[in-house]
């Protein structure tokens, strides 16, 4: 993969990271020693509702977790010089994929693999 393109790829992620991030915090998470964590006292009243609104949130926080996970590793694998390199067969992950996915680690066949 060409650098311009790599480069291009590398501040879209930078982008979404830092939007990722902005939700997290938008939902009180902020970052703990072990990544992400939701304070517990931050207002949430002791009734049912509350816990239920409070699972939500904890759901949402997790896949925005998720997200700054695969993004962090998208960019490290970027700095490292194997960003684009399918990890389980070591081939590169055709652009189209790339471009659709930028956070793939697999290349489409091995990612249907996977996946079934
Ligand atoms: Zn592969």
């Amino acid at each position: 993969m060409d650098q311009s393109k790599l480069k291009e790829i590398g501040a879209a992620l930078e982008e979404e990271k830092a939007s990722t991030e902005r939700q997290l915090a938008e939902y009180g998470a902020a970052v703990g020693e072990e990544g992400f964590e939701v304070s517990s006292n931050d207002g949430f009243a002791d009734s049912a509702q509350a816990t239920t609104e409070r699972s939500e949130v904890l759901g949402m926080v997790e896949r925005l977790q998720e997200t700054h996970t695969e993004i962090a590793a998208a960019l490290k694998r970027i700095d490292a010089g194997t960003y684009g390199v399918c990890e389980k067969c070591g081939k590169p992950i055709s652009e189209d994929r790339l471009e659709a996915r930028p956070t793939a680690r697999l290349c489409l066949e091995d990612q249907q693999v996977a996946s079934e």
